[in-house]
């Protein structure tokens, strides 16, 4: 017994590396999830809050995120507010103090980000605007990267140990990652100017960096679904700039969408806005990759 308490204590001494991570983050969405995997690698654990398919808007706090965030040393979250539904409960049951506002555990990837459309007030006429700016950053892959670097940061700063591994992570990503900027770039040249309609303001980011011109929202306001009488002035808006492309995210309502392509002859085109949001797309590359040629079929 004594031999084998030797070996095995010999083993941990030995083999630092393979001991369980010891940062363990905790990302509201699956983007900064699978960002922060790209960053950490096995120095870290990364529990994602919300799946690719869920609206991150609206989040139930379950008991199993309870858990997560009170184990968690990092919560890496949009911010912006596009958690004030969910994250209050959940920080303030189960956060601890590494991961309070202000705190070094605490990283919100908008901080980082001119966020657009500010509105100059908000008030209840409005719907359910975010009164921050739109915190739907992560459609623009120029954004992942500014995110990213942030991050790798933060995460030095919280693990010095680790420091240079996380440095070389993000430098073998951003590497990927601008071989991956040119070959979008090549279809994004094609899409500029294209007409679109949306559901709701979730691809403003997208639409800059691809030259995507927004008719309207299907959405009367933000969080206010469609009314019959708001449809027959997306109609009327959608005639008039010959919009091509009705673009969804995975857990948009498709109904209204259903009635416009069936009214004018649009297309509709699903896309991934996040890592998992449609099959087949588990990393940031092919979430990417997917809303590219989504985008490309949809216009051709
Ligand atoms: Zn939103």
């Amino acid at each position: 017994m004594k031999h084998l308490l030797f070996i095995c204590t010999l083993m941990v001494f030995c083999f630092p590396a393979m001991a369980k991570a010891e940062i363990n983050i905790f990302a509201c969405e699956p983007e900064w999830a699978a960002l922060a995997k790209e960053i950490g690698k096995d120095n870290v654990s990364v529990t994602a809050a919300t799946r690719g398919t869920e609206d991150p808007h609206h989040v139930r706090a379950k008991p199993s995120l309870l858990a997560a965030m009170r184990k968690a040393n990092v919560v890496f979250c949009t911010g912006a507010g596009l958690e004030a539904g969910w994250m209050p409960v959940l920080m303030q049951q189960a956060a601890g103090a590494a991961v309070q506002n202000g705190a070094v555990g605490n990283f919100m990837a908008s901080d980082y980000i001119a966020l657009m459309d500010k509105p100059q007030r908000v008030d209840r006429s409005m719907g359910d605007v975010h009164p921050e700016g739109n915190p739907h950053i992560q459609t623009d892959p120029r954004n992942i990267l500014v995110v990213g670097k942030a991050f790798t940061e933060r995460l030095s700063q919280l693990d010095a140990a680790h420091a240079s591994a996380y440095q070389a992570n993000l430098a073998d990503f951003t590497s990927r990652w601008q071989v991956d900027m040119k070959k979008w770039g090549a279809i994004a040249a094609k899409l500029r100017g294209t007409p679109v309609v949306v559901y709701h303001d979730e691809w403003n980011y997208l639409n800059r960096w691809l030259g995507l011109k927004e008719i309207i929202t299907l959405e009367v306001k933000p969080g206010i679904p469609p009314t019959p009488s708001h449809l027959q002035d997306v109609l009327a808006a959608s005639k008039n700039a010959d919009v091509k492309v009705i673009m969804l995210s995975p857990f948009d309502d498709e109904q209204a969408a259903e009635w416009l392509k069936g009214q004018m002859g649009a297309k509709i085109v699903k896309l991934p806005f996040t890592v998992g949001g449609i099959d087949g797309t588990d990393t940031l590359e092919a979430t990417f990759d997917r809303t590219l040629q989504a985008l490309e079929g949809g216009t051709s």
